[in-house]
């Protein structure tokens, strides 16, 4: 079949490679550089972080891409040669800060009942795991099966592998609508005037989804959320695993980088960062780990989150518009649930049952009122 994917990070390169190996014939049409939104800024956790807010579809579906990872990455980096340092280190929450300790026992016990494996640490335990954490540190919840991923180096491995797996890349090339026919979408028009044609086109457009889906009538609620990231210079082995209070998260690169994020902002579809709101993430990390005060900012960063109020993805047809497949809205989750999805659009394309039950993230209602930044 002739596939037309829009948008070219990690969903839609990912969903690209996933059905170039079906033996489709495969376009990304991309409207910068492949992957240089969202998909780069991203910190890389492959677990969710506050698993007791989310809607249990999410869940699992989230519970289903991590399964899928391990795999995911061996065969990236045995075609690639990219290694995207993928890490299963675990992760700590601790109590004191941002997280009352009556807070984190319920949302350990719900963690738990969602099936992570959560342990309690005194701050003894803890202090041989990580020293040098802040006073404020009372415990901490100790995840230990968490990873976590450097997502440039994966949206570089991902994008050689859709390559090398025969997808067409168009860089550079922006889409202004999708093209409709009897009912049926055909294609896409570029902002040259052309239109492209297909037997089906895959809409993973990111934050600017939604304006595309509108242009041929598909209301689908998909709003930018800002997230800003700072990077320190730290050593080797500063940081033993990803530590991650609510309010703010450190991540430990195998360089000794420390990433700190991240913000969540309404701030439309303005991607720059502003000094005040980096100093805040600044002195929430040296609340956690005091020495992060002393290493140098290399540089931050900021990107648009395709934020969706009830938290869910919109993966799959859509039955009113034959031809139109969605692999969008993915939030604060998109590195996690790129095998996932890749994998429920193959099924879907084929006309296969998908491997799992995906009604939850159809096209619905929309709540222009509902909020979309609490967690
Ligand atoms: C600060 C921050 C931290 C994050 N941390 C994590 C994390 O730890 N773990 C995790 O799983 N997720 C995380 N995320 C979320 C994750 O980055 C996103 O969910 C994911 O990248 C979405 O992928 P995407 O391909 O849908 O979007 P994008 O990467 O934004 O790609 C969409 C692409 O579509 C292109 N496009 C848009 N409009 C058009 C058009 N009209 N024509 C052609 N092309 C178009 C864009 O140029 C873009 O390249 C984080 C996000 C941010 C901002």
């Amino acid at each position: 079949m002739q596939i037309l994917v829009v948008g070219g990070g990690i969903q839609g390169l990912a969903t690209a490679t996933a059905l170039a190996r079906e033996g489709h014939l495969v376009q990304v049409v991309e409207r910068e550089r492949p992957g240089s939104r969202a998909s780069w800024v991203a910190a890389g956790l492959l677990t969710p972080s506050s698993p007791w807010k989310y809607p249990q579809g999410l869940i699992a579906l989230c519970h289903a891409s991590e399964a899928m990872y391990g795999d995911y990455v061996a065969d990236l980096i045995e075609h690639t040669g990219i290694d995207p340092e993928y890490e299963n280190e675990g992760m700590l929450y601790p109590e004191g800060l941002g997280f009352s300790v009556d807070e984190m026992e319920v949302c350990t016990r719900r963690r738990n009942e969602l099936g992570f494996e959560v342990k309690h640490l005194d701050r003894a335990a803890l202090d041989a795991l990580q020293p040098g954490l802040g006073p404020g540190v009372e415990s901490a919840a100790w995840q230990p099966h968490s990873a976590r991923i450097r997502s440039p180096r994966l949206v570089a491995a991902v994008l050689k592998r859709a390559l090398q797996c025969g997808v067409d890349v168009i860089s550079e090339c922006p889409v202004v609508s999708l093209v409709s026919s009897a009912g049926r979408v055909t294609g896409v028009r570029l902002s040259t005037g052309q239109e492209l044609e297909a037997e089906c086109v895959v809409l993973s457009a990111g934050a600017w989804s939604g304006e595309l889906a509108d242009s041929i009538g598909l209301q689908i609620d998909v709003r930018p959320v800002r997230g800003q990231i700072l990077l320190l210079r730290g050593a080797v082995g500063s940081l033993a695993a990803t530590v991650n209070d609510g309010d703010c998260y450190l991540v430990p690169r195998r360089d000794g980088r420390i990433l700190v994020g991240s913000t969540m902002e309404d701030a439309g579809f303005n991607a720059v960062t502003d000094r005040e709101a980096l100093s805040r993430l600044h002195a929430l990390a040296a609340q956690l780990l005091p020495a992060t005060l002393d290493m140098e900012v290399e540089t931050a960063w900021a990107g648009l989150r395709p934020g969706t109020p009830d938290r869910l993805p919109y993966i799959g047809a859509v039955p009113e518009l034959p031809g139109l497949v969605l692999a969008t809205g993915h939030f604060r989750n998109g590195i996690l649930l790129a095998p996932i999805t890749a994998r429920l659009v193959t099924d879907v394309v084929a006309g296969r049952t998908p491997c799992m039950d995906i009604a939850a993230y159809a096209p619905r209602p929309i709540d222009s009122e509902c909020a979309l930044l609490a967690g």
